[in-house]
């Protein structure tokens, strides 16, 4: 999994060429513990490392454990193979030359500055950079993207990995997370022009007022409960009057809703951290979800019921799985799903901006009306 830096790394680029007066506020930050998707993500990140590096089997690591997640064959299926297959896609003939996992950094021009890329390659006269991302969420796009950017500029300057680069005339940055595949191709001269940036905005940073700037970049910055500008907006909504808000004044507050949002769920995130710490929050103390009773062993709890229980039907149930698990379930066996007894009905709308790709929603009549028709 990528390790960088305190100042900036890979996935912290964008938001510090942004906004460069957020190093000395994540500074303040406690370590974010981690979590189920981060530690999935490094245990395949270690596994497609291993794969690649020593040309084995991926179904060889199934059973492979890290912090309590242990890579399976759906792992495999839906993470693994989609990878390797994109490096096939670009290598078809295996002729790229390469090393994975590798730490690149800045040397002199920027100490301390450093990340890991997950493949640096070449064939002919294009120079590779390759990042997994294993995580289900927002597809993101590869062209500008300072992520793969940082991981080009630091390996031209490391000597173990400026090789890869020496006399290249094109830079391709790759961002496989399946099952997409992004492509960018760039120069070396970009990627020169983009390490300009980056110096800017670390030597920037390094200012006792640093500059601070939101955006779409605050949604990973761990600053966000301290940061002057969230908490502004947090004021500025809390002073709005409603009785003077017209239609443009809404849509305006709506814009500040994902800012409000990413704000409010660190701030909570941040005092159960201190709270499960022992830190004292004054006012909040931390209290067990509600408790659903279960069975410490279902086969044990049967059996003492049927002791007195004549009728078995009454203590068992039998439940029709889910179309999602029925899908995964039939396709690893390659079988048709009954799509036309399946639905889709939603719980009901969610607000987003004219822009989201998703189409517009169906009113509730037509959603039922199309429910319906396939019920009779
Ligand atoms: S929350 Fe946004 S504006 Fe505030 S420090 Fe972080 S990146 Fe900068």
């Amino acid at each position: 999994m990528a390790q960088h830096s305190n100042i900036v790394g890979g996935s912290t680029a964008k938001r510090v060429i942004n906004c460069p007066g957020s190093v000395a506020l994540v500074a303040r930050m406690p370590p974010k513990p981690s979590s189920i998707y981060a530690d999935t993500g490094t245990l395949l990140h270690n596994v497609i490392a291993e794969v690649l590096d020593g040309n084995l089997d991926p179904a060889d690591f199934i059973g492979m454990v890290h912090e309590n997640i242990t890579f399976d064959q759906d792992l495999m299926n839906d993470k693994i193979l989609p990878a390797l297959a994109a490096l096939n896609e670009i290598d078809p003939e295996k002729k790229m030359e390469y090393v994975v996992e590798t730490v690149v950094g800045f040397g002199d021009v920027l100490p301390g500055v450093f990340g890991s890329a997950d493949l640096i390659g070449r064939i002919g006269d294009t120079a590779y950079i390759m990042d997994w991302k294993f995580g289900d969420g927002v597809v993101v796009e590869v062209e500008e993207n300072p992520q793969p950017m940082f991981y080009a500029a630091a390996a031209m300057r490391t000597p173990e990995a400026a090789w890869a680069f020496k006399d290249a005339t094109k830079i391709e940055l790759v961002i496989v997370q399946p099952p997409h595949v992004r492509r960018w191709e760039t120069t070396p001269r970009r990627i020169q022009l983009f390490e300009k940036e980056l110096i800017a905005a670390v030597k920037a940073a390094q200012q006792p007022d640093a500059d601070l700037a939101s955006g779409d970049w605050c949604r990973w910055c761990a600053a966000k409960p301290i940061c002057p500008l969230m908490t502004g907006v947090v004021d500025r909504a809390r002073m709005a009057s409603l009785k003077d808000i017209n239609a443009d004044q809404l849509s305006t507050y709506l814009d500040m809703i994902d800012q409000l949002e990413g704000w409010i769920k660190d701030v909570r995130a941040l005092a159960m951290q201190m709270l499960e710490a022992d830190v004292a929050v004054p006012g909040y103390k931390l209290v067990p979800k509600r408790a659903t009773r279960q069975w410490i062993d279902d086969e044990k709890a049967l059996e003492a019921m049927q002791a007195v229980w004549s009728d078995q039907n009454d203590l068992t149930e039998v439940k029709v799985i889910s179309p999602a698990k029925a899908e995964k379930l039939f396709k690893k066996e390659k079988l048709a799903l009954p799509t036309e007894l399946i639905v889709a009905v939603s719980s009901g709308n969610t607000l987003v901006s004219e822009d989201d790709p998703r189409p517009a929603a169906l009113q509730i009549g037509k959603q039922l009306s199309a429910a319906l028709g396939k019920l009779v």
